[in-house]
């Protein structure tokens, strides 16, 4: 597979009165064409901002991104909308990202008519084949947000992602406001859209458990930084970071035999400001292997073993 996004010591920080919120803080990674990128961390860890700040819907503060080998950074505004039919997000909640006000119909043709993709009678066809395409009635087209359910909404939002196909989607917690019970047609929806259209995933969620099918590999996020990034198959079997660690022991084992056996690693305290975060590893409060050093210095990222990387003095 080739690389189709590569980010490079990508930086977001926000001006806060005299604080400085460090919400991305040099992360580097790529996502290859076809596969699916979990990004996993708690509520202010950056993964949202990371994303946004891939598809510059924020302004990058330092760092750079490229797509199919060419960087998205310095395009102008003309530049940009033409990258955008490439690069879209769907949100976590579909319905604060839905204009209430306009029919389903005219929020999917919206995408259409920016890009200037279809007028007129081929429009209308286009706006329900995207409907069919995510299992809703094309027959809907003129009903508004509200009438549909939340699982229907976030249909709806993918809907309107697709209309301009592109290649690369940021799915920002796209099942973390649905009912249970729709998570996973939600999941196998994006799964079989990805495979019918090659498309591209950052599938960004808050637990491990949420990414662990839906992702060729998972990067965990801790206060702006990337702490570790792997197949996830190594990344679940075998985590080297403390943090992913943590995580990991925190899901439930449905086998109760299992689960009895099973060591839980329970974090000490609250997650640190990200205003003001420790010195050195910026887990280093919290986590139970902490060594003098981490106080010292910050762990470098580091290929620890093949594809498999993390920032963590345990591996120096
Ligand atoms: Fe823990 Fe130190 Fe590794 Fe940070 S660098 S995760 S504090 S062992
Ligand atoms: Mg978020």
């Amino acid at each position: 597979r080739d690389t189709l996004i590569e980010v490079k010591n990508l930086k977001k920080f926000f001006q806060i009165g005299d604080n400085t919120l460090k919400a991305v803080n040099d992360i580097s990674f790529d996502i290859k064409r076809g596969e699916t990128l979990g990004v996993v961390g708690e509520s202010g860890c950056g993964k949202s901002t990371a994303g946004r700040t891939m598809l510059r819907l924020y302004e990058p503060t330092e760092g750079d991104i490229l797509f199919e080998g060419k960087s998205i950074r310095n395009l102008n505004p003309q530049e940009m909308k033409a990258m955008r039919r490439n690069i879209q997000m769907i949100f976590q909640d579909p319905y604060a990202s839905l204009n209430p006000r306009m029919t389903v119909g005219d929020i999917i043709g919206e995408a259409l008519d920016i890009h200037g993709l279809a007028t007129g009678e081929k429009r209308k066809q286009r706006i329900q084949e995207l409907l069919s395409l995510v299992s809703l009635n094309p027959e809907h087209m003129n009903r508004f947000p509200h009438e549909f359910s939340g699982g229907q909404r976030q249909r709806i939002g993918i809907a309107r992602a697709l209309a301009v196909e592109p290649k690369f989607i940021v799915c920002d917690e796209p099942i973390s406001a649905l009912d249970v019970s729709v998570q996973a047609q939600v999941v196998n929806l994006l799964e079989s859209l990805q495979e019918k259209m090659g498309l591209t995933y950052m599938f960004i969620a808050h637990d491990l458990s949420m990414v662990k099918y839906i992702s060729d590999r998972v990067a965990v996020m801790y206060l702006g930084k990337m702490v570790e990034l792997a197949e996830s198959d190594a990344l679940y079997e075998k985590p080297l970071h403390p943090y992913t660690q943590a995580l990991l022991s925190a899901i439930p084992i449905p086998d109760p035999e299992l689960e009895r056996k099973r060591e839980r690693i329970v974090l000490q305290g609250d997650v640190p400001s990200p205003m003001n975060p420790p010195s050195g590893c910026h887990f280093r409060t919290r986590c139970p292997k902490a060594m003098p050093e981490c106080a010292a210095a910050e762990p470098v990222w580091k290929e620890v073993e093949p594809g498999h990387f993390t920032a963590c003095h345990l591996y120096n």
